[in-house]
């Protein structure tokens, strides 16, 4: 596997810690838990897409543009992360938010990431529920172009097969972690939803013949569906990098049973591990992804899904900043 052939703007802090979950393997009484901070990427408080972001803005910039347009729901971390790196490379970003929630919230529709997109300069667009975005952005690069502009269009979550080469190496770079402190991980537990980061991560365990068995938390479609395009994009990733053989279905795997009312709607388990987090750890999970993925995992433990010494790493993709867009939430377990 040959990722240093793509082109690569550096933009966030890698790698990345990889830490234990003491008090918190304590508070569920095993297995043994660790946390890939992908929180703390760097780039305008952090997250997933930081990496996805470093080969696609290289694929911009070698195309000479000068506006990058993406999409996402109002609370998009993805697009406050593009907003930023586009600021960092001098260029101008536009961004469509669909309304997916139908929150009226004004701290939903403005603070948290919303805020964070307005700072770092981007012009943002609202768009209803259910609108096709892919055609929506593409309307979008047409009229710039029209003005005179060179747009470079980012599809949703930024997960396309250049955006997952970021997660292909991150496998590489949680291995040879392991690797360096003597840790045996058995299991690699992620939030899963526009599929980048886990079809990323598929596709590098399995280019280096790892064992690690990766599950990813659903928090949008239905299992078969999240599955599918996992696999889908694994695939097309798989022969980006032109590895031989082919990417085994099997090795997809996602729970979806956690997504509650659906995207970005609260469920208890989210409330609880974001509160349980937050008071064993100091750590901040989200309310949309990690919170969902954590809820999904701390359930399982209690399931007995896992071995008392496993290792279990739950890798953070950030989006802390949305809590800010959900204060009424996390009300009642403040009180
Ligand atoms: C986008 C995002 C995810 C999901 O990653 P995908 O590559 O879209 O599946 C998980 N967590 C956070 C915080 C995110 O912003």
């Amino acid at each position: 596997m040959d990722i240093a052939r793509f082109p690569r703007v550096r933009l966030g802090h890698f790698p990345t810690p990889l830490e234990p979950l003491e008090n918190l393997t304590r508070a569920l009484g095993g297995p043994r838990l660790w946390i890939k901070r992908d929180d703390c990427t760097g780039l305008s408080t952090g997250g997933n897409k930081t990496r996805k972001l470093e080969f696609l803005m290289a694929e911009a910039q070698a195309l000479k543009a000068d506006v990058v347009i993406t999409q996402g729901a109002t609370q998009s971390n993805h697009a406050r992360q593009t907003v930023a790196a586009a600021a960092r490379l001098g260029m101008h970003c536009h961004i469509l938010l669909e309304d997916r929630t139908g929150s009226t919230d004004p701290d939903y529709t403005d603070n948290g990431n919303v805020l964070l997109d307005r700072l770092h300069g981007a012009t943002v667009e609202r768009r209803a529920g259910g609108s096709n975005m892919q055609a929506e952005m593409e309307a979008v690069a047409a009229r710039l172009t029209d003005a005179g502009r060179r747009p470079y269009v980012i599809p949703g979550g930024g997960s396309n097969p250049l955006g997952a080469l970021g997660y292909a190496n991150a496998a590489l770079e949680l291995v040879s972690q392991a690797t360096d402190r003597g840790l045996r991980i058995d299991h690699l537990v992620t939030a899963t939803g526009s599929a980048g980061t886990q079809a990323g991560l598929v596709v590098g365990l399995q280019a280096l013949n790892s064992p690690i068995r990766l599950l990813g938390i659903g928090v949008r479609a239905p299992r078969e569906r999240q599955e599918a395009m996992v696999h889908d994009l694994g695939c097309r990733t798989w022969d980006l990098l032109g590895l031989r053989g082919e990417l085994p279905r099997e090795a997809v795997v996602a729970n979806c049973d956690y997504v509650g009312g659906g995207y970005g709607v609260p469920t208890p388990g989210m409330v609880e591990a974001v509160t349980l987090l937050a008071r064993t750890e100091g750590l901040l999970l989200d309310p949309v992804y990690s919170g969902k993925g954590m809820a999904g995992l701390i359930d399982l433990i209690r399931k007995g899904a896992f071995k008392q010494d496993e290792n279990i790493v739950f890798l953070h993709t950030g989006g802390s900043v949305a809590l800010f867009g959900y204060p009424s939430t996390f009300g009642p377990a403040l009180r």
